[in-house]
């Protein structure tokens, strides 16, 4: 366990921005997890749990608690058959368990190369990427729930996991300290991604060495700046700022009629949507936010959106203030002109500003 107080959180934080926190509590197993966990619970300490900071945008005034990183070091592999059987503690960082995975040809993740952040996080939002979901390879996530002081197991099936969303998401009350995957100990990994299969030069469906797959996707991810990666000041964000909005068919028909009316498609058959499993449709959160007139590269005080993703808000010197006035002036307009509501992906840590659209803070 290692303790230290005001400690800038801006520095652990992909963004770089936001004030400090009263103490940071690094923790190595779960029994050190339980025991901090019970004394914090006889203090009025607020407590937050930050992972690698690669989805956390913290306010400027920081967070006047607690902030726990469980930073429990697990890599253990069973093989059952032609799967393999890997339990991770919360503290591995995901890209290297998804290269040692790909390195011992292992095929499950290696479309999810690339995305930033910790194990013990990638339930919380469900991590996706290039047509694979963590929800495909997820057996169970291992958890100590602070409401009822004890350790607790979730199969995979009771997580609640859909779109950048779980039962874990956007409440404090389980703290994960271990997951499990199932992964098949050879072959390939299914292409379902349109892009990534057109880089890879294989039809969708196509199964490819999970090798050629990380490459591939790691190049299409610099590409946008979606590899943190300190010489990239385009990648200095919390990656996607917005999740794609999911809209039913007469949400649908109102975007286009807004389209056609303002010019922006000839048919309303080119307003982009993929459809959704319930019926409903995803709209691309880059392609309404280019739209309504907001451009890659663009600065607004001290942040703006990157040169290489639309989707992406970037810190360019500023301040959380500075970028909740940009999110706040597209969550706006994208509304006004498309009736379509934005939500912000990230998770928000401490005092938002009293103008934030309620709407776009999420959960
Ligand atoms: C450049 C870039 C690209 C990205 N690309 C993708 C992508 O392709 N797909 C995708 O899904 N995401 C992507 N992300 C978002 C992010 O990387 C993932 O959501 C990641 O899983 C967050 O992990 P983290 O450890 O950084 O979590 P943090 O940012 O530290 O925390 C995120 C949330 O999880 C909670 N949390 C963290 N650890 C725990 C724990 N052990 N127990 C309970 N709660 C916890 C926190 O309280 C917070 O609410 C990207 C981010 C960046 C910066």
């Amino acid at each position: 366990m290692h303790e230290r107080s005001h400690v800038s959180l801006a520095e652990l934080t992909t963004i770089g921005l936001g004030g400090p926190a009263k103490r940071l509590i690094d923790i190595d197993d779960e029994t050190e997890l339980e025991q901090v966990l019970g004394e914090l619970a006889n203090e009025s300490d607020e407590v937050f749990i930050l992972g690698g900071g690669s989805n956390v945008i913290v306010s400027d005034g920081g967070w006047p608690g607690t902030v726990i990183r469980p930073a429990f070091r697990r890599f253990d592999a069973t093989k059952e058959g032609c799967e393999v059987l890997l339990h991770l503690g919360a503290g591995e960082v995901w890209d290297d368990v998804v290269r040692e995975c790909v390195q011992r040809r292992w095929a499950g993740v290696s479309c999810l190369s690339g995305i930033p952040g910790w194990v013990g996080a990638s339930p919380i939002q469900n991590i996706g990427a290039y047509g694979t979901e963590l929800s495909q390879v997820l057996v169970e996530v291992h958890a100590f729930d602070r409401d009822a002081k004890r350790h607790v197991i979730f199969p995979a099936a009771d997580c609640a996991l859909g779109y950048r969303s779980s039962r874990f998401r956007g409440n404090a009350r389980h703290v994960i300290e271990k997951v499990v995957l199932r992964l098949r100990a050879d072959g390939g990994d299914i292409i379902r991604y349109p892009e990534l299969a057109r880089s890879l030069g294989v039809r969708e469906g196509a199964s490819v060495n999970p090798a050629e797959v990380r490459e591939a996707v790691l190049e299409l991810r610099r590409g946008k700046g979606m590899v943190v990666d300190p010489r990239d000041t385009e990648s200095r964000s919390a990656g996607s700022y917005f999740v794609n909005p999911i809209i039913d068919a007469q949400a649908l028909q109102r975007l286009e009629a807004r389209a056609l009316e303002l010019g922006i498609v000839t048919e309303a058959g080119l307003v982009p949507r993929y459809p959704n499993p319930d019926g409903r449709f995803k709209v691309p959160a880059a392609w309404l936010i280019e739209k309504a007139g907001f451009h890659k590269g663009m600065t607004v005080g001290g942040v703006g959106i990157s040169k290489k993703h639309a989707l992406a808000l970037v810190n360019r010197g500023g301040a959380t203030s500075d970028l909740l006035r940009l999110e706040a002036s597209i969550f706006h307009r994208v509304m006004d002109r498309f009736g379509v509501r934005l939500q912000r992906e990230p998770i928000f840590v401490g005092e938002e500003m009293e103008d934030t659209p309620k709407s776009c803070a999420g959960p």
